[in-house]
Formats: structure tokens, sequence, C-alpha cells
């Protein structure tokens, strides 16, 4: 068959490629997304691929691979990084590398471009991107060893309730009060210093500077460090709590009490939350995120058992913030501070919610409090006497933010025609930035009936309260953004087709020579070997390599890491899914020796009919070219396969 096999590995070799994989255990990558549970010998825990309630999300550590019985996903260490980042089979490799802290080849460009110009500005800028984040790594590293050096700093996280091991989790740590500490650390160790500029961890001097220093001073000093990371682990940025001087409450150039870092390519904020690497499985685990408004709360919300809590970076809510939340979980608990800040900010999220389709929950924090201070005796950072319970009963009262606000409109409207003229117009200006149709027409309805008001009227409190530059009538709603669903849509099937799935579990579980495959090869098509039974030409190319190694009797004891790096060359999802699935599985009997036989057969079908059009097409160019004795010849093996199509026609065409 002409189909081409994909062939993407770069100038990756199979040694080095099982060389990261060897480094990397699968059940650690994958236990930073998934919590995962102890089952046999097997890990279980909730699917990262779909929306799931009861665990089908399996790892084997033995085998080093991950499936899904609900999604069936499934693959190696490369294909869960490649599917839970939706990133390259490349960028894959370059991620786990940098992990493993294994050097890929010099000519390594991780690019499949074949245009030169191109390769080299995609490489500048990974290059760069990579550098930066192993800048602020380098940073964040600094700052964590500085802690133990600054024993004030390391005992106000230790009056916060944040001990040693949330403090190495959260790779926390501390700048130096000095001018230079962290420049004089980076010129010391040859740091590329114009991107630390760049990413706003120091700023060049005055001239005449290089007399007395580096050339360059700290931009974060005298401050409580907190790294910011992504989804993968990658430190991103930092904000930075001032400690304020021993002397004065506020002394000279201390700067603002948070500072954050610059934006920058790998810093952008409104997409960034505090905690997430730490919080995501948990996040996805409880199907809810906490949203609050410090890094100290994050601290002590994970320290106190509920580490699904995140805070933003120093800016307020976003709908990139949502979108980031939304890939994994449904619902956000809003739980700001109970001062008049915080409830304001409740209120501009709830907001932000709105106009992306979504009802954000509130809990409502005991009036001037945070939740760290809920939790932990800000003295001594022991645990409050009551604090978990009140902080699980603050949380468990957590309601919708939209209808909890047009219960206190409802409240207040009962009090005389002008309250309910103010609460009708403040619910609507809401209803009207509601983009979820549906949701807001049973909000609509409801407050219809609460006030006892006509649809007229509150269509012209929807239409009119923003005045007659501001949206027009309520028949022309704001468009309807569809809130984020679940990231992957439930797959019933792997989508290969049945035979070719039956097929590769004959093929892992029994080998090419088992019988099935051996009564194939006896009526396949000349010039067709036994894997061009397989369509898919991943399958095909896995077939293949597979049978050369079945082939050698010397392979037979390393079967399964051949295996498990075979599979590692394969780019598509479904075909890795189902090898994944049928490796897994092996033991079992998934499908009975009729089964195979069948599918056998329906794929042998399938090669005989395509080989039969590629004669008709031989026969029409003959014809074209008027090529009398080969043109009789084709049709004589044209009905030769006939007939070969006709002994296997009865499987032959399959739904
Ligand atoms: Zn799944």
């Amino acid at each position: 068959m002409s189909d081409p096999t994909p062939k993407k590995h770069g100038r990756i070799s199979a040694e080095l490629l099982q060389k990261i994989k060897d480094a990397v255990n699968i059940t650690d990558v994958v236990g930073e997304h998934v919590v995962l549970r102890k089952s046999g010998a097997n890990f279980s825990g909730l699917c990262p691929f779909h929306s799931e309630r009861s665990p089908s999300f399996s790892v084997t550590e033995s085998k080093q691979l991950f499936y899904c019985y609900g999604c069936k996903k499934g693959g190696d260490l490369i294909g869960f990084v490649t599917e839970i980042y939706g990133i390259s089979f490349l960028e894959a490799i370059e991620d786990l590398a940098e992990r493993a802290k294994i050097a890929l080849p010099s000519d390594w460009n991780g690019e499949d471009s074949n245009d030169p110009e191109t390769q080299k500005r995609r490489a500048a800028a990974r290059e760069k991107t990579a550098t930066a984040y192993r800048l602020n790594r380098f940073a964040a590293a600094f700052f964590h060893s500085t802690l133990s050096q600054l024993p004030a700093v390391e005992k106000y996280f230790e009056n916060r309730g944040v001990g040693s091991e949330l403090r190495r989790a959260f790779y926390v740590g501390a700048a130096p009060a000095a001018w230079d500490g962290l420049a004089s650390h980076l010129v010391a160790k040859k740091a590329p210093l114009p991107l630390a500029v760049e990413l706003g961890l120091i700023q060049p001097s005055q001239k005449n500077a290089q007399l007395s220093g580096p050339g360059y001073f700290d931009l974060f000093r005298n401050r409580a460090m907190f790294p910011i990371l992504d989804t993968r682990g990658k430190v991103v940025g930092f904000g930075g709590r001032a400690m304020g001087s021993a002397s004065a409450e506020k002394s000279e150039g201390e700067g603002p009490k948070y500072l954050n870092s610059k934006e920058s390519t790998v810093f952008q904020k409104s997409q960034l939350a505090f905690g997430m690497f730490q919080a995501q499985k948990h996040i996805r685990e409880k199907n809810e995120v906490i949203l609050v408004e410090g890094y100290f709360d994050v601290l002590a919300l994970h320290a106190a058992g509920f580490q699904n809590a995140v805070a933003t970076c120093g800016t307020s809510l976003t709908r990139e913030h949502l979108k980031l939340f939304g890939r994994f979980a449904d619902k956000v608990i809003v739980l700001f501070d109970g001062d008049k800040a915080g409830i304001s900010a409740t209120a501009r999220a709830m907001e932000v919610g709105l106009e992306a389709g979504q009802i954000l929950y509130g809990a409502a924090m005991p009036e001037g409090l945070d939740p760290d201070e809920v939790l932990f005796s800000q003295n001594t950072g022991q645990p409050k006497p009551g604090g978990l319970e009140q902080m699980k009963t603050i949380l468990a009262a957590a309601k919708p933010l939209l209808d909890s606000r047009i219960d206190d409109a409802v409240q207040y409207a009962s009090q005389g025609p002008e309250q309910k003229t103010v609460a009708l117009k403040q619910a609507a200006q809401w209803l009207v930035r509601y983009t979820d149709p549906v949701g807001r027409e049973i909000r609509v309805q409801a407050l219809q009936n609460r006030l006892g008001i006509s649809r007229q009227l509150m269509n012209q409190a929807m239409g009119v309260t923003s005045g007659a530059g501001g949206r027009s009538s309520s028949s022309t709603p704001v468009t309807p953004t569809p809130r984020p669903v679940a990231p992957v849509p439930i797959l019933i099937h792997n989508g290969l087709g049945r035979s070719e799935d039956i097929l590769i579990h004959a093929l892992v579980r029994l080998g090419l020579n088992s019988q099935p495959f051996q009564r194939a090869s006896q009526n396949l098509p000349k010039a067709n070997a036994l894997w061009d039974l397989f369509e898919h030409p991943e399958l095909r190319d896995f077939a293949e390599k597979f049978q050369a190694y079945t082939d050698n009797p010397a392979a037979a004891g390393e079967r399964n890491s051949q295996l498990n790096s075979l599979l590692s060359t394969i780019q598509d999802s479904k075909a890795r899914s189902s090898i994944t699935e049928a490796i897994m599985q092996e033991e079992k009997t998934r499908y009975s020796e009729e089964e195979i036989k069948i599918a056998v057969d329906r794929s042998l079908g399938r090669l005989w009919a395509r080989f039969s059009q590629q004669i008709k097409i031989a026969i029409a160019q003959a014809e074209a070219k008027k090529d009398a004795g080969l043109q009789a010849i084709l049709m004589k093996e044209y009905l030769d396969v006939q007939r070969k199509l006709k002994e296997f026609s009865s499987f032959y065409d399959e739904a």
C-alpha cells in the first residue's frame, strides 16, 4: 500500500527515548494530575481526560502505562504528557528530558518543519522560553535556600501555619534585604542577565554602579517569596510579600506590600493562579476550585486539608482564570476576605462569571477575617480551636452568588416601591450580563414571580437600565458564550475500526506467528505482508516492528520493554490507546477465538478489496495506454481477486 507511515521522531534515537522513559516514573507524572490510590498491583483515580465520578483510570507501574476503561484513552509516559498538556511528541520529549536532566542531542531543534528559516526562528523562541523557565527556577532555588538563612522570614511562615513540609511543597523562599542578593548570585553563575531583567528579577543600576556592585540590583528585596508555577510545574514568576523592617513599619524603598513578577512571555498573571500546580489534581478530584485572595490563604487552606485552593496573583479574576479552572472543575467557590475590599471583589468576580455564562459560588467569611485567620492563630501558627470545623461550615454553605444576590435584592424590594425599583434595576443589570440564555430565563421568570411584576416590566428593566446608549433591548441579549465544559468529550469507542482493535489485541496477546494470523498469511494478496492487515499506518508499522522482534528469540525476554518502546513511537492517540489497552489486558481473554477469526477475515477482505481497487486502476491505465497484453493479464488477476474477495465477502462490509 502506498499509504506513508508518519515518521516524526525527529532526531530522537530509540535508546535516548528509552533512557528518558527509564528516568521518569509514569506514576509520579500522572500523580501530579490525578489523585492516585493503590488498587491491587495498579493505581487508580479519576480520569483526567473525561468527566467521571468514580475512578476508571488506571496506571500500571510495572508496565509504565496508563489506561482509562471509561474513555478508552491510554498510552505510555510520553503519550500521557502529550495528552495532558496538549503538546506535540517533540515538546513532550523536551519536557521529559528537562525533567530527567538528560541532555538532548546537539542537533536537536525539536522541529518538524523543513524550512531552515522557520526552524531557526522557532528554535530560538523555544530556547528563550526554556531559558526563562530555567532562570526562574534558578531564582526560586536561590530564594528557597535563602529562607533557611533568614530565620525571621522562616519564623514568619511558621507563625502563619506554613510548616516545613508545606514550605517545600510550594517551594516558598525569602529574598534577602540586600540590594544585590540575587543579582550577585546571577552574575557569579553567569546567568543571562538581560533575560533576568526582562523577567523582572533584577534591574540595571545607574551608571558607576559597577564600581561597587554587580551593575544590577534586585527587584525583590526583604520579602517572603512565593514561586508561581503553571500547570506543568514550570516556575513562571513570583509573588513577594514585604517583610517590613524591624525598626519602622514602613522603611525607605520597601515598595508595595505585595509585588509580582513583570508580565512577560512566561508570566501572564491574568491566566495564572498561585497554587494551581499543587492543587490541580485535588481540584479535579473534588470538581471544585476554592478561590482565595492571598498567598497565605492558599497555604493555610492546603495545610488544613483544603488542597483545592488557589489564588489569583495580585489581580482580579478574569475570564482566562475561569477558563483555566474550567479545565479541571465545574464549580468555583469564591472565598474572599470578609472585609469591604473582599466583598466588592466578590461582586466583580460574580460579574466576570456571569459574562462567561458561569454561576460562581460564594462563601461568606466572618466579618473582618480572611481564611488564614479562621484556620490559624496569627501569632503562633497553631491551628485555631474549631477553625477547621468553622471553615468546613463556611464552605458547605457556599451558594450560587447570583442567586444569593437576587435573594438580597428581593428582600430589599419588600421595603417599599422605591426599594423595589432599585432592587429590580440592580437584579436586571446582573441578568443582562449573564450570557447563559437558559440560566438567565429561569432567573428572570423566578424574579418576576417573586416581585410580582409583568414580563413587560421585567424586559423594560433589563433593556432600559443601562440607558439609551446601553444595550438596546432585551430581545437582543448579549451573545451567549457557552461555558467551558469537560475538556475532552467522552468517547465510547477509541475510534478505530472494531476489527482493527481486535487485531491489535490478537497481535499483542498471541503474536503474528499464532494460528489466526498464520491462517491469514496463506490468504494474503501477493506483495502484501501480514501487517498490511492493519489499515492504520501507525498500527501497520507497529505490527511490522513487533514481528521483527518476536521473530528474534533473544528479544523475547525483553518483551514488555520492547512493547513499551514501540508504543513510544505511536503519535496517534487512538492507535496508542488501542495498543495500550491490549497490553494492559493481555492476561485476560478479551476476545474469543471466534471474534478474532472474524476480525482477521474482515481485515483480509478489506485488504483484498483494496488490492482489487488497485488492479482496477491498473486496468484503466493499461486501457488508456492501449496495452492489450497487460490488460489481459490484469483482467485475469482481477477475476482471481474477485474470487478471493467472495471468500471473505460475508465479513467484508463492516458497518
Ligand atoms: Zn477517561
